[in-house]
C-alpha cells in the first residue's frame, strides 16, 4: 500500500468513526496518538462540538493548533467548545494518558501544523508559545517575535513550565456583531474563572470603534500584542495603553477622528519633531499649531495639501520662530501668493537649518522675490528646493546670493527646465544638458570660493 492510499483510509477511518459521536466519545483515550490529530481535524472541519471539546480534554500533545484549519459553519460555537473543553481549574490527571495540553492556539495560521511534537517529542516545545518569560508555557530562549512568527529559533534541551499555566491563543478582533461581544464575553469569564490558570494571550488585535470592551483590554497582557490595527478608534482613548504594548512591531491606524488625533497631540507636552506625511490639513493647520508645544524644533508636513491660509496660519505661529527644521515639500503653497511664505521665511530665518520645499509650484519670480529672505537664514545648512520649475539664469542668480550663508553645506536644486525636452508629449531629461549645467554650477562655486558647499540634482 502507497502513502497515498494509507492516508485515504485514514480519513475514511476517521469519517466513519465521528458518524457515531457516543462511540467515538467513550473511546476517546484509546484512539492511537497517530489517528488523533486526523480525527481532530475531520471532527474540525465536520463541526462536532462535543467531540471537538472532549477531545481537548484528553489532547495527549503539548499543544493544539487550528492552523490552517477554517470552519465553515458556527465558527465562534466551535471555539468555544474547545475553550470549554480545557481543564479549568486544572484536572488532577482525570484521563489515563494525564493532561499535557498546554497551549491553544485558535487562530489561523497557514504555517501551523496542528501541533509541534513531531517536530520535537523529547521535550516539550512550541514554537508559538508566548515570549512573555510570565506566561510562557513551553518557550524558546532568546526568540523574538519576527523569529517565532517564522518559526525559526534556537531550542531548548530542557523546558520545564515554572508553574502550571496553560496558554489560549487567540486573535481577537472587535467589530461590532452581537455574536462577537459574546464570544468576547465568553473569554473574560473563562480567564477570570480559571484565577491566573488561564493566559490569554492576543498577538494581534483589531480595534473596529473602540466599543468600549474594556474589560477585555484589562484581562490582556498588552506586552504580548505585536499586531494592532485600529479603524474608527478614539485615540485619547487607547493611548494610554501604547506604554505597555511593548512588542509591537506593526502599528496601523485609519480613520482616526481628526479631533481625537488633535486632543492626543496635545498631550505630548514634550514633542519637539513632528512629521506628518499623506495627511490631509488643508485650512486646518491652525488646530494643530494650537495644540502642538509653541517651541518645537522640527515640523514636516509633506503632501499635507497646505494652502495659503495654512502658511499665513504657521508664519503667525509660535513655533515658527523656533523651528530649526521645515519640510513643506509636496504643497501648493506658491500657486496663489508668495508673500505669506516670505513672512513665514522672515520669521524662521533666526533658526532654521533645514528647509525644504520641494515640489511646491514655485517660479523664477517667486524665487527672485524671496532670496532677500532667504539671505537672512544664517543658520541655513540645507537647503532643498528640487522639482519646482526653476530656469538657469536664477539658478545662478541664487548660487550668488547664497554665498553670503556662512553655515550653508548642502543644496538641492532643480534641474532647469531648459534640460527637458518633449517628445511625443512626453518630456525626458537631457542628461547631456544636465552634465553642462553642473559643470557650470561647480565652476561657479569654485570662482566664487564656495567648494565646501555641495550643490546637487535628484538625479545625481
Ligand atoms: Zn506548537
Ligand atoms: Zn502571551
Amino acid at each position: 500500500m502507497d502513502q497515498n492510499t494509507t492516508a485515504t483510509l485514514l480519513e475514511l477511518a476517521a469519517k466513519s468513526l465521528l458518524s457515531s459521536e457516543p462511540a467515538v466519545m467513550h473511546a476517546l483515550e484509546e484512539i492511537p496518538r497517530d489517528l488523533f490529530v486526523l480525527l481532530f481535524s475531520t471532527a474540525f472541519l465536520g463541526g462536532h462540538k462535543k467531540i471537538l471539546k472532549a477531545m481537548v480534554r484528553v489532547w495527549p500533545f503539548h499543544c493544539l493548533h487550528l492552523g490552517s484549519l477554517k470552519a465553515q459553519v458556527s465558527y465562534y460555537d466551535i471555539l468555544e467548545a474547545m475553550i470549554d473543553g480545557l481543564p479549568i481549574p486544572p484536572a488532577q490527571n482525570s484521563s489515563s494518558r494525564g493532561h499535557k495540553l498546554r497551549i491553544l492556539d485558535l487562530r489561523h495560521n497557514s504555517n501551523c501544523k496542528t501541533t509541534c511534537s513531531h517536530v520535537r517529542i523529547t521535550f516539550p516545545f512550541c514554537l508559538q508559545s508566548c515570549i512573555s518569560p510570565q506566561h510562557a508555557v513551553l518557550n524558546l530562549e532568546n526568540t523574538q517575535p519576527h523569529a517565532r512568527c517564522l518559526g525559526i529559533g534556537n531550542s531548548r534541551s530542557e523546558v520545564e513550565p515554572a508553574q502550571e499555566t496553560m496558554e489560549l491563543l487567540v486573535d481577537i478582533s472587535f467589530n461590532n456583531t452581537l455574536r462577537t461581544q459574546q464570544f468576547i464575553t465568553f473569554l473574560c469569564n473563562k480567564v477570570e474563572q480559571s484565577s491566573g490558570f488561564l493566559h490569554l494571550c492576543c498577538r494581534d488585535l483589531q480595534i473596529n470603534r473602540m466599543f468600549a470592551n474594556k474589560r477585555i483590554l484589562q484581562i490582556l497582557d498588552l506586552g504580548c500584542i505585536d499586531h494592532l490595527e485600529m479603524d474608527q478608534a478614539y485615540l485619547s482613548e487607547i493611548i494610554t495603553l501604547f506604554s505597555g504594548m511593548i512588542h509591537l512591531y506593526s502599528l496601523s491606524l485609519s480613520n482616526i477622528p481628526f479631533r481625537s488625533f488633535l486632543i492626543w497631540l496635545g498631550q505630548l507636552e514634550n514633542l519637539q519633531e513632528l512629521r506628518l506625511s499623506f495627511f490631509y490639513l488643508k485650512d486646518q493647520l491652525h488646530k494643530l499649531l494650537r495644540v502642538l508645544p509653541p517651541c518645537m524644533d522640527t515640523l514636516c508636513l509633506s503632501f499635507c495639501g497646505l494652502s495659503i491660509r495654512d502658511v499665513t496660519f504657521l508664519s503667525q505661529s509660535s513655533q515658527a520662530t523656533h523651528l530649526r527644521v521645515l519640510n513643506l515639500n509636496n504643497n501648493q503653497i506658491f500657486s496663489e501668493a508668495y508673500e505669506p511664505f516670505q513672512v513665514l521665511l522672515e520669521k524662521v530665518s533666526g533658526t532654521v537649518q533645514h528647509l525644504e520645499i520641494n515640489n511646491c509650484m514655485m517660479t523664477d519670480s517667486i524665487l527672485s522675490a524671496i532670496i532677500p529672505t532667504l539671505n537672512q537664514c544664517i543658520h541655513l545648512r540645507v537647503f532643498n528646493f528640487a522639482f519646482n520649475p526653476i530656469t538657469m539664469p536664477v539658478l545662478k542668480s541664487l548660487l550668488q546670493h547664497l554665498t553670503s550663508l556662512p553655515r550653508l553645506r548642502h543644496v538641492i536644486y532643480p534641474v532647469p527646465a531648459h534640460c527637458y525636452q518633449e517628445q511625443n508629449f512626453h518630456y525626458s531629461l537631457n542628461r547631456q544638458k544636465l552634465a553642462k549645467v553642473q559643470a557650470q554650477v561647480k565652476a561657479m562655486l569654485h570662482m566664487l570660493h564656495q567648494d565646501h558647499v555641495k550643490w546637487a540634482t535628484y538625479s545625481e
